[in-house]
Formats: structure tokens, sequence, C-alpha cells
């Protein structure tokens, strides 16, 4: 302590110890930092491709000021130095073992693959098999989307093509519609999943069939989610922030052991509507989560209509589905609810991080920067009166 320069100092800027700490802490520090897994918003729209007259969906990111998808976050981070690449980089890319062509077993050989973004334009890195992919359909000229299922192909004007999908989103396994999605009514020509004009959906404002038609072109589906986003009731608002908080009240260790699903967008986090969670026994009951679970449990229906499910007098309205039965049999459905953003969880140490790693390296990175405008948040205040745990990450003496 006798060489505590207490003359003239600057008070404390950035982390100067920080680099000093070995690769291997620095390395678990941005890991802390990413996060994961995330959810990634796409934009789709029809596309009709003239040389084989069929359709499929064309997917677009969403403009960058408007976008809260969390692989808007990584690049930045990846730039700031060596490690925080190779944090991102573990993040997203994935070790496959090469089977043996000829024995079937494994060679040895391992490879890594890194998924990306859906869409051309962008090349950003994800991980296909975490993160969440959540797709919102816009309608673009007047075009109307079509027929999904394999069984209204014949009455589409032209077809959908489930392998040029497939072709795009074979990297993801885990799908999420907006509820965006669901508002249009199914019968109105304006739906994204139009109805042919079946008797009843119950709850469902879209037909869950053309959904199925559309989810069968994931070639690697393991996860559906429906976002719940909450309608103008007062009382709806508030019951899902009681929700919030009852969740993050669970350490993060007890919701992976519990399975429970949270995907962190750059903004704000998407947690799993759990019933043992719900603020009050009665919750689950009311209209909107019960008819969300309804409407899962209806759409996995739905998917497993095909011909080992009929019986032999009803085959003819068996379903070709892609997807082999035993990936849509183990197929899960969850309910997501977005957070307000405010919870003390990880957004607040994540935006903190973000100041804060601009700080140590006494660079301003570009990126950093734009995230806290982009989340419309205030940059946090100078290190000193910030976090506590960050501060000990840096290097402060230990207490006693
Ligand atoms: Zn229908």
């Amino acid at each position: 302590m006798a060489d505590v320069n207490t003359a003239g100092d600057q008070p404390q800027q950035g982390f100067p110890q920080f680099t000093r700490l070995p690769r291997e802490i620095q390395h678990k520090i941005f890991t802390e930092a990413i996060c994961k897994p995330n959810v990634h918003f796409v934009i789709a729209r029809r596309k009709d491709v003239a040389a084989t007259a069929k359709w499929h969906l064309a997917l677009f990111p969403v403009p960058k000021g408007k976008d809260t998808s969390g692989y808007r976050l990584l690049e930045p981070l990846a730039s700031v130095n060596a490690v925080a690449s190779s944090a991102v980089h573990l993040a997203t890319a994935k070790v496959v073992v090469q089977p043996e062509a000829e024995h079937g077993e494994d060679s040895g050989q391992v490879q890594w693959v890194v998924d990306k973004v859906p869409f051309k334009v962008l090349g950003n890195r994800i991980d296909g098999r975490e993160d969440l992919v959540c797709f919102q359909f816009q309608r673009t000229n007047g075009k109307l989307f079509g027929y999904f299922h394999p069984h209204h192909q014949i009455i589409n004007l032209s077809s959908f093509d489930p392998d040029a999908q497939a072709e795009q989103v074979k990297a993801l396994h885990k799908v999420a519609i907006s509820s965006q999605a669901t508002d249009p009514y199914c019968r109105n020509d304006r739906s994204v999943f139009r109805c042919v004009g079946h008797p009843n959906h119950g709850d469902w404002t879209i037909c869950p069939q053309q959904l199925c038609g559309f989810l069968d072109s994931f070639p690697n589906l393991r996860e559906v989610y429906i976002v719940m986003r909450a309608q103008n009731e007062v009382q709806e608002k508030e019951d899902l922030k009681d929700y919030s908080r009852n969740f993050f009240t669970l350490t993060a260790a007890a919701r992976r052991k519990h399975n429970l699903a949270t995907f962190h967008g750059a903004d704000r986090s998407y947690i799993e509507l759990h019933e043992n969670i719900a603020v009050s026994p009665y919750w689950m009951q009311l209209t909107r989560p019960r008819q969300l679970v309804a409407m899962l449990a209806e759409l996995r229906e739905c998917f497993l209509l095909d011909a080992a499910r009929l019986p032999a007098d009803e085959q003819d309205r068996a379903v070709a589905y892609r997807l082999p039965r035993a990936r849509r049999e183990a197929l899960v459905f969850k309910v997501l609810v977005p957070t307000d953003g405010t919870q003390e969880s990880w957004e607040g140490v994540d935006q903190y991080f973000a100041t804060w790693s601009t700080r140590v390296f006494g660079q301003v990175n570009e990126g950093v920067v734009q995230l806290a405008a982009v989340n419309n948040r205030p940059l946090l205040p100078p290190v000193g009166g910030a976090s506590a745990g960050a501060g000990a990450d840096g290097g402060a003496p230990a207490q006693g």
C-alpha cells in the first residue's frame, strides 16, 4: 500500500489493469459479456423465381438503427482485441467431427463450422444451433404470400419452393414467429398464413396448417417459439412485468437446470413462459397465456398429421412432410415473453461492459458507441460510481 500515489493522480480512468490479466481471465470476461444464446430478427418477403416458376421467402436484416438482434453486438465486441475476437469465435463456431466415409465411424477429423445470418447482404456470425431466429413477414407490392402447406400447392398460382427455402435456413435449429405474423385474420388475404377455409382454428388468427408448411422447410428444425406481446390492457403488461421479475429471481444455473429458454437481444431478453413461474396459480388460466399454449398444442397436432397418425380409410388426408416423423415428434414448442429490458439482469451488465471496453482499450469503438445509441440509453456513469463486480474483475484488492 506504500506505493499508492495520492498526489496529482487523475481519477481512475478505464481499467488499466485489465490488459495485464492473463488471457484466460480476459477470455472468460469477454465470454460472459456475449450473453449467449441470442435472438436475431429477420424480415421475410415473397420472392418469385422466374427460372423455376416457384416462390420462396427472401430474407433481409432489420435496418441497423431499428435492429435489436444479438448479432449486432458480436462484431463490435470481436473488434475490441484478439482475445475478444477469439471469444466471439468460440461462441459461434462449432466443432464438427467428420464421419469416416466408408465405415460410418468418426474419422477423428474435426472441422470448425461457422454459421452466418441467413441473408446474403451481411456475413455476421451466429450460433445456428443455440440462437433463436425470429421471422417477421412483410408484404411488398401487394403480393400475396401464397400457400406453404404441401397439400395446398395445387391451388397456389405458382408453388412454394421448400428446397430453395431450406437452402437458406438449413443452419437454423430454433425458429420463432413474432405475434405480428398472427395479427391479420387467416381468412383475410392480408394474412401471411392464409387459410384455405378450414372451419375452425381455435384461437389461431393464422392458419396453423400453413405455418406447418413453412416450418417444414427448415431441415434442422428443433424448437418452435411464438412470442407473446402484451396487448393494450394495463393489467396484462403489469402481469408480464411481474412474470419477468419472478423469472430472473432464478439464478442462471437454475434456469439452465430446468431448461428454461432465455434468449438475449440487444435491448431486452426473451424468456420462456412457464406455468411454474406464473404470477399466481390462476394466471396461466387467463385468456392470452392459455390461448397461446392451446395454439401450440394445435400446431403440434397439425404437424403430426401424417400417414402414421391416420386410420386406413383416411389416408388421403395424410400429409407428406419433408421432416422425418421422428424429428417432428421431437420438436419443442414454447411461448416466449419479452422482458421490458429493465431487469437487473444481463442487460445492465452488458451495457456497462460496452462502455467499459471502450475505456479499457483507450479507443472509441464505433460499434460500441452505436450500441448505446441503438438502445436509446445514456452511457453508464464513469468508472467509480459503477458496478462493484466489474471493479473486482479489474484487479481491486480483496477485502478483509
Ligand atoms: Zn386453415
